[in-house]
């Protein structure tokens, strides 16, 4: 039966593909009695299913050993290998199948959640967290059980599955780098919650916030994910799927249009220069960025290298990482962003990671976290300036508010440069040292970053959160996240305003930035230095080529006097 659920548009275009549940086993499988003389034959469906695992394991170990996959991937393979062998998950089920004479996903999930409530009493945080391992390990037992082992690996996948999920943290969206998905869909999440970032990164469409979808879509469906409307339309009619599947030809025959502006320049009617820069999470992001023709990198969010394994990457490892973007980038600039953990972004091999904040948008994160953990911060500063010496990189600091932690960062910084003198180590002495506009006291009272620093990005996501108080990923208040509210433009206005009187770049590296909406007001307010995600990049650049930056000056400075918020959408809409 055909139905349409509404949600949150996050990342635009139109995906047609098969339904993918993801979810905890848990909640799906079913639970059943059988007969005595049944059992025999469910000991032997539980048998069949550890092979299935155990040679899937065996090919999954095969691709992980393959030069240029991180080690990680290998080791964990190994720890499930051993989990699955174990009696606990291979033998205790067949006796709870003799036993209680329940169908062996039953029996399975039954020994699952003993063995998690063991594991959360250990203290060792290392070990407490291999409960992972165990729920995944028994996740593919039962998907192996109910016949279905499709799984996300590069070879398994194909580009007509959307994937259906209660919820996504950033870390399981960004492995979706890797693999083909032609769109996914979540029940929780707001629009400028990291996974919806990452989904505008990888372009493919997507809607969050649905509610409902993960309990009522099942496996196989056909689905629409309309991500510029925000709809999932399941099991359409013959109609509904032929009108969908021309809007996608007609936006890919769009996108394939503005590749011509490629190699445009971003220049305005009035010969205004604009720099259109890009926002990365990983390295090998940097394809996209070229096929964008990006004037440079303006946000690299170090902390996805951190993400999805069981330990820090290394001074050298991040090395490698930053040199090869600096390299590839060939003197444009290159903005890494130190670490930026917390809140949404979670890794859990950092320290305190297990720790439950009360309010973990509000607690140690950013660069908090890395003026408590020195040496994560020193390493990373030492890996970031090594790589200043193969290319034009220059250092961005999140979350700043205090004078105080601007002058710890940079004694930090000092630090690891004088760390890497003694070690003869080379790298760029007068590497540029930005920070962050993203808590409103920051932007109010921007002395210090204009005294201290070379140049600033306002990070729009969390300025916004913080001056609306109203949390990013939470998609019961994302009706009330409103870029257009007048004090989010007033304030915008006035950082960069302030900035560009003191002759000190500035740039917006939020998702405003990316929005083709919002380019003329801010080129309106006066900001010339714009980064986004680079699938974004030519939208922008057709809306820049058609602006004059002198005539939109004086229409955005009596949009800013408004204070009614419909009066000042109708006034952005004719700009
Ligand atoms: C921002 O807050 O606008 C930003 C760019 O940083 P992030 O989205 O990674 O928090
Ligand atoms: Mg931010």
């Amino acid at each position: 039966m055909s139905f349409t659920l509404h949600g949150l548009a996050v990342s635009q275009g139109i995906a047609i593909g098969r339904a993918h549940l993801i979810s905890h086993a848990t909640l799906e499988v079913a639970h059943y009695a059988i007969r005595e003389r049944d059992v025999p034959r469910e000991i032997a469906r539980f048998e069949e299913a550890l092979t299935t695992v155990r040679n899937e394991l065996g090919v999954l170990n095969t691709e992980a050993s393959a030069p240029g996959t991180p080690s990680e991937l290998s080791a964990l393979v190994g720890v499930h290998a051993l989990f699955l062998d174990d009696p606990l998950i291979a033998a205790v089920p067949k006796d709870l199948i003799r036993a209680r004479l329940c169908n062996a996903e039953w029996a399975l999930v039954q020994q699952m959640e003993l063995l998690v409530a063991q594991f959360e009493e250990i203290d060792d945080s290392y070990l407490r967290e291999r409960k992972h391992d165990i729920v995944q390990v028994v996740e593919r037992v039962l998907r192996a059980l109910l016949g279905k082992p499709r799984r996300l690996t590069k070879k398994g996948i194909d580009s007509e599955i959307v994937i259906v999920a209660h919820d996504l943290s950033p870390a399981d969206t960004i492995q979706f780098k890797n693999l083909k998905i032609a769109g996914f869909v979540t029940d929780l999440g707001g629009s400028t919650s990291h996974t919806a970032i990452v989904a505008r990164s990888l372009a493919i469409p997507a809607v969050v916030g649905l509610h409902h979808a993960r309990p009522l879509v099942r496996e196989d469906d056909l689905i629409i994910v309309d991500g510029t409307r925000g709809v999932l339309i399941v099991d359409p009619d013959a109609r509904v799927l032929e009108e969908y599947r021309l809007r996608k030809r007609e936006v890919e025959l769009e996108r394939s249009k503005l590749k011509r502006l490629k190699t445009a320049r971003a220049t305005t009617l009035d010969d205004v220069d604009i720099s259109l820069q890009a926002n990365i999470e990983l390295p090998q992001d940097i394809e996209q960025v070229k096929d964008a023709g990006a004037d440079g990198i303006g946000l690299f969010r170090t902390e996805f290298l951190f993400m999805n394994r069981d330990t820090l990457p290394s001074e050298d490892e991040q090395f490698e990482a930053y040199r090869l973007v600096a390299k590839a980038l060939a003197g444009k600039p290159v903005t890494i962003r130190t670490l930026d953990i917390g809140a949404d972004k979670t890794a859990r091999a950092l320290v305190g990671a297990e720790r439950q904040a009360p309010n973990p948008a509000l607690g140690l994160r950013a660069i908090r976290y890395c003026l408590a953990e020195p040496q994560i911060f020193l390493a990373q500063l030492r890996a970031i300036l090594r790589a200043s010496n193969f290319g034009k990189v220059q250092i961005l600091v999140p979350m700043l508010a205090h004078a105080t932690e601007i002058a710890q960062t940079l004694a930090m910084i000092e630090q690891a440069k004088q760390q890497l003198r003694e070690r003869r180590c080379k790298f760029d002495e007068n590497i540029a040292i930005g920070g962050m506009i993203e808590i409103p006291a920051a932007a109010l009272a921007l002395g210090p970053f204009v005294k201290r620093l070379q140049f600033i990005s306002i990070g729009t996501n969390d300025l916004i959160q913080y001056l609306l108080a109203i949390d990013r990923t939470d998609e019961s208040v994302s009706h009330l996240y409103d870029p257009l509210h007048p004090a989010v433009l007033q304030l915008l206005a006035q950082v960069i305003q302030t900035a560009r009187k003191a002759d000190m770049p500035v740039a917006i590296c939020g998702e405003l930035a990316g929005d083709p909406q919002m380019t003329r007001l801010l080129l309106g307010m006066g900001l010339r230095q714009f980064s986004m995600h680079p699938t974004q990049l030519l939208e922008v650049k057709q809306q820049i080529v058609m602006a004059d930056t002198g005539q939109l000056a004086a229409k955005v400075a009596r949009i800013l006097r408004l204070d009614d918020p419909e009066r000042i959408r109708e006034q952005v809409e004719k700009l």
